[in-house]
């Protein structure tokens, strides 16, 4: 049975009803794959055997040519379950040393093994690596709602199915991704020119704390696709789901050294890999602060980098939109993973002739939010995933307080929590001005700021007006507006009247200060390869 969505912000599963955070994705996610779960019921929170034993055997999560290792000077780092603050194992501490060896075997792996695969069989390996996601998908879920704090459906039937879906998508490109016969001028004499999309080469893919199932997949399926070999290195917070991805990996096809990981802090583990001097390219999604140290660092190898930064998206809603389907997207938007999502509607533009109604509904649908560990069926929002997330978080909405604005609903840690964790309310601040910090940076938490406009042209200047410009959203049901808005917002992705819809067809990736590159689509398969001229005397 799949979900029924109930009324505008409902969705009602496995006979219980949930607030419509996922509303929409469950609708596309759901189709075919909830078809085959008995009853639609939620996973039993208990945790498996297959769940114990991966956080068991944390601490060798090096993965070099096939073989799990500890870090080379065996020192280990904790992971935590971020809604009891324990610590649910320890992860190998990765060294320079390690890196090192990585590089070496996935060089080794590129030239050898993995250079023999032709792309229909990289396709094959590509596809049996989403079906094998697919059927460890309830461990691949536990993993990321106990690292991350995300409930265990947004991690089953979004992060899960999505990343089972990317690599299903990139299966197919192989057999269809060529380069192109040349028209070279006759001018030059009788020349035959055509070009060749070769792979780079040893690939790094470093990844953030809060999709790292799904933006290891996002990596690892252009990369493999175009013939690469990869050595990633996930958040140390949360980097079980991924090394449980690379393991699968081996078990679909895909020869050992192909795909390595390396864990352990981004100062130094992330820093090595990034100027590795056999490293060709670096994809990242994380903060754009660390984005900018890699640029630098890039400058002596030349590396090419792919970089998926932060974002400070604006979700306009006008007057003509359906208020119901914009007030279940604009909670959706923000209120998504405790809102660190970095293409969240952080910014919730309201026109002035419905701001209050609106409004309304935004509050009492964050006053709802049951908070409480991502394990429990009941839980609508869990943790943030750390302690210093929930500081971050919290500092800026006393700045934001401090500057003026007001706490219409949350504002901080809730007054019963529901454990030792880091949970925070969902919070909406209203009174905000542009110029204010929390209208300008990334808060990366369940903070939305409600913003009153009163025309087309000047919201689309002042949801311009950031330095990001990874995403937006505009909720109208007149077409004309919703083209001349698309065309004028700048940033990577525009909804109209939906969010946080991701699909592996669509290229995702950012303006300005969100970065530069694109995940998903043919785009990710272009960025993976360079192109080689082969011009031919015919004379
Ligand atoms: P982060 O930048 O702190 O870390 C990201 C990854 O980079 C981690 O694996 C970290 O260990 C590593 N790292 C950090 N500094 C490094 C360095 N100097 N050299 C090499 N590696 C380094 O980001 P985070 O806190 O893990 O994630 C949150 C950020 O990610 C937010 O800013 C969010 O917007 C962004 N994000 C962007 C996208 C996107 O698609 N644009 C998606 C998800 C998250």
């Amino acid at each position: 049975m799949p979900p029924e969505v109930v009324g505008a912000d409902r969705v009602r599963w496995g006979g219980k009803s949930f607030p419509g955070i996922l509303t929409n994705q469950l609708r596309k996610n759901t189709l075919g794959d909830m078809a085959n779960e008995p009853g639609g019921a939620l996973l039993a929170p208990e945790l498996t055997d297959e769940v114990l034993s991966c956080l068991k055997a944390a601490s060798s999560s090096i993965l070099v040519d096939g073989e799990r290792r500890e870090a080379s000077d065996g020192r280990t780092i904790p992971t935590e379950d971020p809604a009891t603050g324990e610590e649910l194992g320890r992860l190998a501490r990765g060294t320079s040393a390690d890196v090192d060896v990585a590089v070496e075997a996935a060089g080794r792996a590129f030239e050898g093994d993995w250079a023999l695969f032709t792309p229909a069989q990289r396709g094959r390996v590509l596809w049996a690596l989403a079906d094998l996601v697919d059927d460890h998908a309830d461990e691949l879920a536990t993993l990321e709602t106990l690292e991350v704090g995300k409930p265990l459906r947004e991690s089953r039937f979004f992060d899960v199915v999505l990343a089972a879906e990317v690599l299903r998508y990139y299966a197919g490109w192989p057999t269809k991704f060529a380069g192109d016969v040349l028209p070279v001028s006759p001018a030059v004499g009788s020349l035959m020119g055509y070009s060749r999309r070769e792979p780079l080469g040893v690939v790094a893919a470093i990844t953030p704390w809060n999709f790292p199932l799904l933006l290891a997949a996002a990596k690892l399926g252009p990369a493999l696709a175009t013939g690469n070999t990869v050595v990633v290195k996930p958040s140390e917070l949360t980097s079980l789901s991924t090394l449980r991805l690379a393991e699968l990996a081996l078990e679909a096809g895909i020869p050992p050294g192909v795909v390595n990981i390396v864990t352990g802090y981004g100062l130094e583990a992330g820093r090595a890999l990034a100027s590795h001097p056999a490293v060709r390219k670096i994809a990242f999604t994380g903060s754009t602060a660390a984005g900018r140290t890699l640029v630098e660092g890039s400058a002596p190898t030349l590396k090419r980098l792919q970089l998926e930064l932060g974002g400070k998206s604006a979700n306009i809603v006008f007057p003509d939109a359906d208020l119901d389907e914009a007030a279940s997207g604009a909670y959706q938007a923000i209120f998504l993973n405790q809102g660190e999502v970095c293409c969240g509607g952080s910014r919730l533009f309201v026109h002035d002739a419905v701001y209050d109604d609106f409004l309304d509904r935004v509050v009492t649908a964050a006053e709802a939010i049951e908070l409480g560990h991502g394990l429990d069926d009941a839980t609508d929002m869990g943790p943030l995933v750390s302690a210093a997330q929930l500081k971050r978080v919290t500092g800026f909405v006393a700045g934001g307080i401090r500057a003026g604005a007001t706490v219409t609903a949350g504002g901080g840690p809730p007054e019963r929590a529901p454990g030792p964790g880091h949970f925070m309310a969902p919070t909406v601040l209203t009174g905000v001005t542009d110029d204010m910090a929390v209208a300008r940076e990334e808060i990366f938490g369940p903070v939305v700021c409600v913003l009153r406009f009163n025309d087309e042209d000047e919201v689309l200047a002042r949801a311009n007006g950031t330095d990001y410009g990874l995403a937006a959203g505009i909720w109208t049901n007149d077409l004309r507006r919703a083209h001349r808005m698309a065309a004028g917002l700048r940033a990577g992705t525009v909804w109209v009247n939906t969010y946080n819809i991701l699909d592996p067809a669509a290229p995702f990736g950012g303006y300005g200060q969100s970065g530069y590159g694109r995940e998903f689509g043919l785009d990710s398969m272009i960025e993976f390869t360079q192109s080689k001229s082969v011009l031919i005397s015919m004379d």
